[in-house]
């Protein structure tokens, strides 16, 4: 009996219907659903001329009979459904029986198939949907569908189509989609003569790792949360990354590729305040919930999806991507490459805050770092740090082989005034004091939106100022939040305000500046993700900080350094910059031939 079936005129009518082939790599991404389908272990896919005169499928998977193979090409002709019940819980990638109708209708097709059950295969030609051969032919268990001359019959499509690259562009990123989807299948992507992708069955993690070059992976943080009904996993691009790679987004629904502006906005908001903005940053979120509780019965050319419970499947994501992101160690590590410094992403992915929790200070006399040009110009500029000659970390002739050095305190320096050294356990920790005291006085401030308490030290002096109408209505707009945060300002007729209280930890000397400073910086931050509240912070934070070049004592060092271990997230300031780097001891022994 036949596995496949014609849809009746009423399910046939519920289903969105749409042009299914729009270019090559349309057809490509059907071919690939159907092999997928039908349980295939291995998908090989070549492609000439970006498969605009020539695409071929094959695969292990189950084939079919002649009586299926000769149904497959009708309308509405599937295996897949029967019911419009069984379209509520439609768990396979095709449904609609469209694909092989709208293909053969603008193609040259030649489909050889075999079941395990069968001795010979199935050989099927067909010219413009038009059946021209059936026959019997040699095949694996599986099926071959090429596909020649995509649009021959329809000359204005086929001047739609772009130059090679775009559309063989468009037919990668497909592959590479089913590739991380599915990575217990094997896949082969030919271009020509050429083999473009060889991955291997394999984890998701390795198949990124393929895809993406070797040890990607190390520079991701991974993540896994169950909920009732719904687990989602994946990986995350660190903040950092997303200066080097153009970000890419995948998001998987039960394994099919989707678009979703709410689960996108869900794992972007995550990165708030971690990212500049139009910075992406990549992910590859994988969601697993029941069947029935999505619509994928949209439009067939487009990726879109929707959900029953939209808002829970954000709130879902958004805690366990955010979660993921504060938990793990995001302090970029700075490698030394022989040909000079530069980052290189193998930031761990531990969760915990990795290396740098175990850094100790007391609060010893200052050991300033003595200044020396000939060493300076001796050395990696990177490396044009300085030590005191005459001084000894705890612990350090002795075990410096072995590289532990768990009793590290008290070893701390300011660097030209602008970045503060640390020892760590596992080598050094450089701290950009500007950047660290920023994200400090940021969660401080929005904590304070929190608490709503007396934060206002009076001035001795009030200040008066004069603004123009547009500085003015800022002033207005956010004085609500201007007090909270402490500042005590009276608006006078006119265009004067009088400014007679600050934030209790404004340093001083700054008093009669910051107002303005933070007025220009509001105006110019057009960074459309943060609320109002959040950019005067914002701005309050960059104008309050220390600035690079402002001494500190050893007193100062310290207590930025405690204060920002304990800010939520310590590793990159509000405009998404780093704010501590570590140079690993390893890359320092690298360097010195050590190892
Ligand atoms: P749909 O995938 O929506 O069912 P298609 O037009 O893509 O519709 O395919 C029609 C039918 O042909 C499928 O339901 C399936 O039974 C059969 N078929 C297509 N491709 C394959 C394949 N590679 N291996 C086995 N059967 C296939
Ligand atoms: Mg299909």
């Amino acid at each position: 009996m036949a596995k496949i079936k014609i849809l009746s005129e009423e399910i046939a009518s519920k289903i969105a219907a749409g042009e299914v082939v729009q270019r090559p790599e349309s057809v490509v991404k059907e071919l690939i659903e159907n092999s997928i389908d039908a349980g295939a272990e291995a998908i090989d896919i070549e492609v000439k001329d970006a498969g605009k005169s020539f695409i071929r499928v094959t695969d292990d998977g189950a084939g079919m009979t002649e009586e299926d193979a000769l149904l497959a090409f009708g309308r509405h002709a599937t295996s897949k459904i029967e019911t419009y019940q069984d379209l509520e819980n439609v768990s396979t990638l095709g449904f609609r029986g469209e694909a092989l109708y709208s293909i053969a209708a603008v193609s040259q097709v030649e489909l050889k198939t075999k079941t395990a059950d069968e001795d010979a295969a199935v050989y099927l030609r067909l010219e413009g949907g038009r059946q021209e051969e059936v026959s019997r032919t040699s095949h694996a268990n599986g099926t071959t569908i090429i596909v020649k001359n995509l649009f021959y019959n329809t000359p204005g499509r086929r001047n739609f189509m772009k130059a090679n690259p775009t559309e063989f562009r468009h037919i990668y990123q497909t592959v590479s989609r089913y590739a991380i989807a599915f990575p217990e299948i094997f896949f082969t992507l030919h271009s020509g003569d050429e083999t473009v992708l060889r991955a291997k069955s394999a984890t998701v993690r390795e198949r990124l790792d393929e895809i993406f070059g070797e040890r990607f992976t190390d520079s991701l943080v991974a993540f896994e949360e169950d909920y009732d009904h719904l687990k989602v996993s994946g990986f995350l691009g660190k903040p950092e990354y997303t200066k080097r790679t153009r970000g890419e987004q995948f998001l998987f629904l039960n394994k099919r590729y989707v678009i979703s502006k709410a689960i996108n906005h869900a794992a972007f908001s995550a990165y708030e305040n971690l990212i500049d903005k139009g910075d992406f940053p990549f992910f590859a979120i994988f969601i697993e919930m029941p069947a029935n509780e999505v619509d994928v019965n949209v439009h067939p050319a487009k990726l879109e999806v929707k959900f029953r419970d939209e808002r829970s499947i954000y709130g879902a994501i958004r805690s366990a991507t955010r979660s993921a992101l504060v938990k793990s160690d995001l302090v970029p590590e700075m490698g030394i490459a022989p040909d000079g410094a530069r980052f290189v992403s193998r930031t761990t992915t531990e969760s915990s805050r990795g290396g740098i929790v175990p850094v100790t200070f007391n609060s010893k006399p200052s050991q300033r770092y003595i200044e020396d040009e000939r060493i300076a110009d001796a050395v990696d500029p990177l490396f044009s740090l300085r030590f005191p000659q005459n001084r000894t970390a705890p612990g350090e002739s002795a075990e410096m082989e072995g590289g532990s050095m768990e009793d590290s305190g008290d070893i701390i320096y300011q660097l030209h005034n602008k970045y503060i050294i640390s020892q760590i356990s596992t080598g050094l920790l450089v701290i950009d004091q500007h950047a660290a005291h920023e994200r400090v006085i940021y969660e401080r401030t929005l904590k304070r939106f929190a608490e709503q308490g007396q934060n206002t030290q009076q001035l001795l002096f009030p200040i008066s100022l004069n603004l123009d109408p547009a500085d003015l209505t800022i002033v207005e707009e956010t004085l609500p939040d201007l007090n909270l945060m402490g500042f005590s300002i009276k608006i006078f007729s006119g265009s004067t305000v009088v400014l007679d209280g600050v934030p209790v930890d404004l340093k001083p000397g700054r008093e009669s500046t910051i107002l303005t400073e933070i007025i220009e910086d509001y105006k110019r931050d057009n960074d459309l993700r943060l609320t109002p509240r959040e950019k005067l912070c914002k701005t309050y934070a960059c104008k309050a900080a220390v600035k690079a070049g402002d001494y500190l004592t050893i007193e100062e060092m310290e207590s930025l350094i405690d204060q920002l271990f304990e800010a939520e997230v310590p590793y990159v300031c509000p405009h998404g910059r780093p704010v501590l780097v570590k140079i690993p001891l390893l890359e320092l022994d690298k360097k010195f031939g050590r190892i």
